[in-house]
């Protein structure tokens, strides 16, 4: 286990973390791969990509999560099923 480095990607949409072996839905984005939870996430992305690219700022989505997990329980939120 220590030695199987498992990448596990952020769906931005919902900040749920995806397998990618397991991701219902994928998209490019920048060159980069994208993995979903859901395909209703990945078409909130494909509809609007720059509102959730934007993860950088660590602060924003940091509060973002935090306000997601308050109104949530810290469950995923209801696009996740
Ligand atoms: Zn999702």
């Amino acid at each position: 286990m220590a030695l199987n480095q498992k990448t596990q990607y952020t769906d931005p949409v919902c900040g749920m973390q995806v397998d990618p072996g397991a991701a219902a839905a994928m998209t490019q984005y920048h060159g980069s791969t994208v993995y979903f939870c859901a395909k209703r996430c990945q078409k909130a992305f494909d509809a609007n990509p720059q509102k959730y690219a934007r993860q950088k700022p660590k602060g924003f989505w940091g509060r973002y999560l935090d306000r997601l997990n308050k109104a949530t329980g810290g469950k995923p939120p209801s696009c996740c099923g």
